[in-house]
């Protein structure tokens, strides 16, 4: 008899909610329909009533919601494993409308040193204008952290890994930090991306990203992300509405087909990550790797414990001969693009004193654990030993300046 009963159906594997989503499809288009319609019409006054009740399910107006972007959400939230998320025009709206949701007047944020660079800034805005205020600690030492807590903190906001270095935070002790101290953990999860590391199951009530990095994935678009429980997203849709960073339909569809590969992206950008890692690590220029896959950074355990598809596509490192070195690696790329950004399957490479971390002045940098002549590398999808060649020629030419004491101009 029970040979004869339908086996329950294991739940759909990643790369399978990737391309189809969680549940089974209905007959039709293959993707979301774009929805061009900035505003939704009724037949009576409770039809339109009944729509705006409908929150962010609705089909209303396109600044509260829309459906072609509430497609693209529900399925970055049976990818990760949410219970919802949302969308947002930047990575920096997501961040901000998170804080805006989570801190009020009087509130206090505790968050790395290490963040990215426009979380400071946000952190800093809303302490001169809207009377929160916030310390800072370092990424190294979280031993430290609990000093940091104030009766009013609300919020304990980590990246890991890290930008650009990759010091690597232990979320679930992160978690239980925060939540003893009645404050919540929101995690900046854009360098693992939402299939290289799931915060929430490690007791973070907040996720965050630029999907401008491995969501999008390919450098043409700006977008942010939030996904955690619908009740505390409940309050990060009050501020969508409020402030409007909503994105376009358009950016929405662009974002659902970058989810069908973000699996096998990941999993690509970050074993070719790994590879060049580890040959940076044997050459001769190069003074110093920073990166977690590696069996000598000091939180590789940990990062493997937390990380599932690898240790992430940002590969820092420094070259022999400092900052002027950097600069001439930099300088002598051929195929590795010169540009800020990271996670998309181009690779691309940057100065973070010139660019993420240009806010902070050399003194902070080095409190920060960020030397001057860091390469921040953002590995893409290429094959490894086309980016190898290109990384040994740069180093090759970076080694002639720093031995003939100046360009060869
Ligand atoms: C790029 C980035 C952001 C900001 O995202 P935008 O989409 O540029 O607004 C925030 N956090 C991290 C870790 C980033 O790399």
């Amino acid at each position: 008899m029970a040979q004869n009963a339908p086996k329950p159906r294991p739940a759909r594997g990643e790369r399978t909610r990737a391309v189809h989503g969680a549940t089974p499809h209905k007959p039709g288009p293959m993707t979301t329909p774009i929805v061009r319609s900035a505003t939704f019409s009724f037949a009576s006054l409770a039809a339109m009533n009944g729509e705006q009740d409908r929150g962010r399910d609705s089909a209303y107006y396109q600044r509260i919601a829309h459906p072609t972007v509430r497609a693209c959400e529900r399925r970055l939230a049976e990818l990760e494993g949410a219970e919802d998320a949302l969308l947002f025009a930047s990575g920096m709206a997501a961040i901000s409308a998170a804080m805006l949701a989570l801190v009020g007047y009087g509130d206090h944020v505790v968050a790395l040193r290490q963040s990215y660079g426009g979380t400071h800034e946000l952190l800093k805005f809303g302490r001169e204008r809207l009377g929160w205020t916030f310390d800072l600690v370092d990424a190294r030492k979280p031993e430290t952290w609990g000093q940091a807590f104030k009766p009013r903190t609300r919020v304990l906001h980590v990246e890991t890994p890290t930008n650009p270095v990759n010091e690597i935070v232990d979320l679930a002790a992160a978690a239980e930090l925060a939540h003893a101290r009645g404050a919540r953990l929101t995690v900046d999860n854009t360098f693992a991306s939402p299939v290289g590391q799931r915060p929430l199951e490690f007791g973070a009530d907040l996720v965050l990203y630029s999907a401008t990095k491995s969501i999008g994935g390919h450098a043409d678009l700006i977008a942010g992300a939030a996904t955690g429980s619908s009740a505390l997203l409940e309050s990060l849709f009050d501020v969508r509405k409020t402030f409007g960073p909503i994105i376009a339909p358009e950016v929405a569809s662009v974002i659902e087909r970058s989810l069908k590969t973000l699996p096998l992206r990941v999993a690509a950008q970050n074993a070719n990550a790994l590879d060049l890692a580890q040959r940076l690590s044997a050459h001769p220029g190069v003074a110093q790797v920073m990166y977690a896959g590696l069996a000598s950074h000091p939180r590789h355990a940990l990062a493997a414990r937390q990380m599932k598809l690898g240790f992430g596509p940002v590969v820092a490192f420094d070259v022999r001969g400092g900052a002027s070195a950097a600069e001439e690696t930099v300088n002598a790329f051929q195929l590795v693009r010169h540009a800020p950004s990271l996670g998309g399957v181009e690779s691309l490479a940057s100065l973070p004193a010139f660019t993420s971390h240009v806010h902070m002045s050399p003194a902070e940098r080095a409190e920060a654990g960020i030397p001057e002549g860091t390469i921040r590398l953002s590995v893409g999808i290429e094959d490894p030993e086309d980016l190898w060649a290109d990384l040994d020629q740069a180093l090759a030419r970076a080694a002639a300046f720093s031995t003939s004491g100046g360009p060869a101009r």
